[in-house]
């Protein structure tokens, strides 16, 4: 007889993954799960199940199933709970996959620290924040836009208060002097003329003749004091349409960036530290899953036990959530559907990277009144990040690249830690000039070069989502799957929390 995963393997060499899809809702029971907006109320007491991957997903998989009083294991293959969600301070130790360590060399405070992955929670994202008030992770604010901070323009760099400034003046004055009856579709009265050329003159600063010419919102030439002050002179507009100069004045314009944006005190992992410590000994740390087989009624997975020089071990759940990357996931050795590995192998994960420096002084605050917030710079490094804690303490971690990608991110991927941190501080000069004299101690992570994630983030494709999505979600057998990547908020640990309560749905329906 033709086996479910003979004859999936079969349509989908005939017909293509559109047709492995189809074929896999026509076989029944493996529907892709509903969304869910929260945790799914699940029937107490359901069969073992064995969760695999201690990322954020993983995590809220098992703790949820705890609660629900289901007998549940998590393997997590790293000597830490987290996955991507990581923090690294004073004397920990980061390995890419060719093994060469960095050691963290900086001094040892609470505000000393680095997020290499996540960093920020928007204030929206309601399941990733709803375990941390669950749990008792403490947030603070998080400055993601800072009008002190700077953008590095063709003539250097430029606070970005000069920029908003400037683009909400020339934009203001350009709409303000073409305004006329029929600009806008709407029909527009004399009054409704005046008042939107008063809500022109307020949104850009423009003077009694409609026209930019500059204010104090883009800073102070000479500041008031007993005096009357002058406010810096406007920006050539040309100056404006320089991408690294609008894209960073606009950053926080989307909703995933804009205020209030919150981080946990002390460091990222605390929300799954948190988390592990409500799963307790149901976690199982240097759990690396080597192998997946389907058993008549369950599943038999094989481990090894990283402490005990790869003691293999074996288990045997009725279900298995897989809630691992999909670069992970697709070559590991086990009995998944060739569509489905073949999908999962399909997927571009960012080659996303961070460097951090120890600073010991904070010239950032000293000299330039920054506090938090993000500079923008037209090299390889991307961003800078000025730490939203410790204010005014001796040192400071100040995050010296965060590149999103791209061919940066392969050239920093490429690059060894010292390579990677001598580029740094080349492109940090053009930012703070005698940058190289102020920082020290780098440390750097590049995702795409860390063994149990192998990239950052997923990039879907449309023809992907349309091709793979459903599929990926669905379950398969003993199988069930969780993950930043099946969601709609990938890049995002509420992602990863989304996924979970979908993969917890499915496991209550099976
Ligand atoms: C640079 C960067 C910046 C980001 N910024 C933000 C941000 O500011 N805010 C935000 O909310 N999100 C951010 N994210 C996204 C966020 O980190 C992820 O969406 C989320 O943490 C993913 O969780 P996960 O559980 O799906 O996967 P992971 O965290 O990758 O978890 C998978 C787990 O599986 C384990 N594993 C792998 N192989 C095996 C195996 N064979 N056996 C057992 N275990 C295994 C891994 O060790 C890992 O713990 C960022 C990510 C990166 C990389």
């Amino acid at each position: 007889m033709t086996s479910r995963r003979g004859l999936l393997e079969g349509i989908a060499a005939a017909g293509g993954i559109n047709a492995a899809v189809a074929a896999l809702g026509a076989l029944g029971g493996l529907a892709p799960t509903p969304a869910q907006a929260a945790a799914p109320v699940l029937p107490r007491g359901g069969k073992p199940v064995l969760v695999v991957g201690g990322g954020i997903a993983g995590l809220v998989v098992a703790l949820e199933l705890k609660h629900a009083g289901w007998p549940v294991k998590l393997l997590e293959a790293s000597d830490r709970p987290g996955g991507r969600c990581l923090t690294l301070r004073a004397g920990d130790t980061v390995r890419e996959a060719d093994g060469t360590p960095q050691k963290v060399g900086w001094a040892s405070a609470p505000h000393l620290y680095m997020n290499p992955g996540p960093a920020r929670i928007p204030h929206h994202h309601r399941g990733i924040l709803g375990y941390c008030k669950q749990l008792g992770v403490a947030l603070e604010p998080l400055v993601n836009e800072n009008r002190a901070a700077l953008a590095e323009g063709p003539d250097g760099p430029v606070p970005l208060r000069q920029v908003n400034a400037g683009l909400r003046g020339v934009v203001a004055e350009l709409a303000a002097k073409g305004l006329e009856r029929g600009t806008l579709e709407a029909p527009l009265t004399d009054a409704d003329l005046e008042a939107l050329r008063a809500m022109l003159r307020g949104f850009g600063a423009l003077d009694h003749e409609w026209r930019w010419r500059g204010s104090s919102r883009g800073g102070w030439a000479e500041r008031p004091g007993i005096e009357d002050g002058k406010p810096t002179p406007p920006l050539d507009p040309r100056a404006l349409l320089d991408p690294v100069l609008w894209r960073g004045a606009n950053f926080a314009e989307g909703i995933d960036y804009a205020a209030t944006m919150l981080q946990p005190v002390g460091g990222i992992d605390s929300i799954a530290r948190a988390l592990a410590k409500a799963l307790g000994p149901s976690l199982v740390l240097n759990a690396e899953v080597t192998s997946l087989r389907r058993l008549p009624g369950g599943a038999r997975v094989v481990w090894r036990d990283r402490r005990r020089g790869g003691k293999q071990q074996v288990e045997t759940p009725a279900q298995v959530v897989l809630a691992l990357p999909a670069p992970v996931l697709a070559t590991l050795d086990s009995d998944l559907s060739a569509p489905r590995r073949d999908a999962l192998r399909d997927l571009f994960y960012a080659s996303a990277g961070k460097l951090a420096f120890q600073c010991d002084r904070r010239f950032w605050e000293d000299e330039h009144a920054i506090y938090g917030g993000i500079s923008f710079s037209a090299r390889d490094v991307n961003q800078l990040w000025y730490p939203s804690h410790g204010f005014h303490a001796p040192k400071g971690v100040l995050l010296g690249a965060y590149i999103w990608g791209g061919p940066a991110g392969a050239r920093f991927a490429g690059r060894t830690p010292d390579e990677r941190a001598a580029a740094a501080v080349a492109d940090g000069e053009a930012l703070h000039p005698g940058y190289a004299a102020q920082v020290s101690k780098p440390v750097s992570v590049a995702w795409g070069n860390m063994p149990f994630a192998r990239g950052a983030w997923v990039e879907w494709t449309e023809p992907q989502r349309a091709h793979s999505y459903a599929m990926l979600r669905a379950a398969e057998g003993p199988y069930h799957f969780a993950g930043e990547h099946l969601s709609h908020q990938t890049a995002w640990m509420e992602g990863a929390v989304i996924s979970a309560w979908s993969a917890l749905a499915g496991l209550a329906r099976a």
